[in-house]
């Protein structure tokens, strides 16, 4: 998903406010709690990649910038010129908003109908262990050097195999704040709820009462899936193995467990 301009991660992803794209993407697996992020890459094509290398082979979590890109070059991962992750779309995108104050999220585009957006995946396995992860390039206009939740283990990402796993999407601000992964996975784990529960207490009571727009996808350790959002719409899709892959993208489609 990357490498499709479709999405705002790797290929296709937005503009900061200087023109240039910054990547951040973290990965976190529920049966150890290791985990590995890279904020703030320039260069490296996959930054999910980067993330697994950091949480793989380096006795760090999270890598960021000039450091993070030679860390990903030391291990021979692909690495690009920034203008590779250029894209009209997003250009334009970039050019609307680029003389105001404003940031913006990609799924704002929702408004005209139009599917881009961070790209999140949480599995389990049959051993039942849980894999999150998420990679972006942020938001619209976003200052340089501006990190955003998607990196931050315990915001944007979290795995936790006594609980659930969540990839988060949305205004990152409000979801390091309100540390929205591991607080809906705490929630889980120390109230005893479901995580629908769990995932609806945050998204919709906490995040709407502060203003903070955007959803997560999810799955405990059963295997319940869960796509909560308070935004109109959220690119969304799920596969078990006993059924076909669904995708979703506004409110009123339903999915089943
Ligand atoms: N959460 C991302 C960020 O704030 C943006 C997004 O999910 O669209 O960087």
């Amino acid at each position: 998903m990357e490498n499709s301009p479709l999405f705002n991660s790797g290929k296709g992803a937005v503009y900061n406010k200087v023109g240039k794209h910054e990547l951040d993407a973290s990965i976190m697996r529920g049966s150890d709690l290791q985990a590995g992020a890279v904020a703030g890459v320039k260069q490296v094509k996959n930054p999910i990649n980067a993330a697994f290398e950091v949480l793989k082979s380096s006795p760090h979590v999270m890598l960021s910038g000039d450091g993070a890109d030679e860390f990903a070059k030391q291990l021979n991962l692909d690495l690009v010129d920034n203008s590779y992750f250029d894209t009209d779309y997003r250009y334009q995108q970039w050019q609307a908003i680029n003389h105001k104050k404003d940031v913006s999220l990609s799924e704002d585009l929702l408004k005209t109908d139009t599917k881009f957006g961070t790209v999140g995946a949480v599995a389990i396995d049959q051993n039942g262990t849980i894999a999150a992860g998420t990679s972006t390039g942020g938001m619209t206009n976003k200052a340089f050097g501006r990190i955003g939740d998607s990196p931050i283990i315990g915001a944007g990402t979290y795995a936790d195999n006594r609980s659930c796993g969540i990839s988060a999407t949305g205004h990152g601000e409000f979801f390091i704040r309100y540390a929205v992964a591991h607080d809906i996975c705490a929630r889980v784990l120390y109230k005893n709820i479901s995580l629908n529960k769990a995932a609806d207490e945050v998204i919709n009571d906490e995040l709407i009462k502060a203003g903070g727009d955007g959803g997560i996808i999810g799955l405990d350790k059963n295997g319940n899936i869960v796509m909560t959002f308070n935004t109109a719409g959220m690119y969304r899709g799920y596969k078990t193995n006993d059924s076909p892959a669904q995708v979703l993208i506004y409110k009123k489609d339903s999915h089943h467990k």
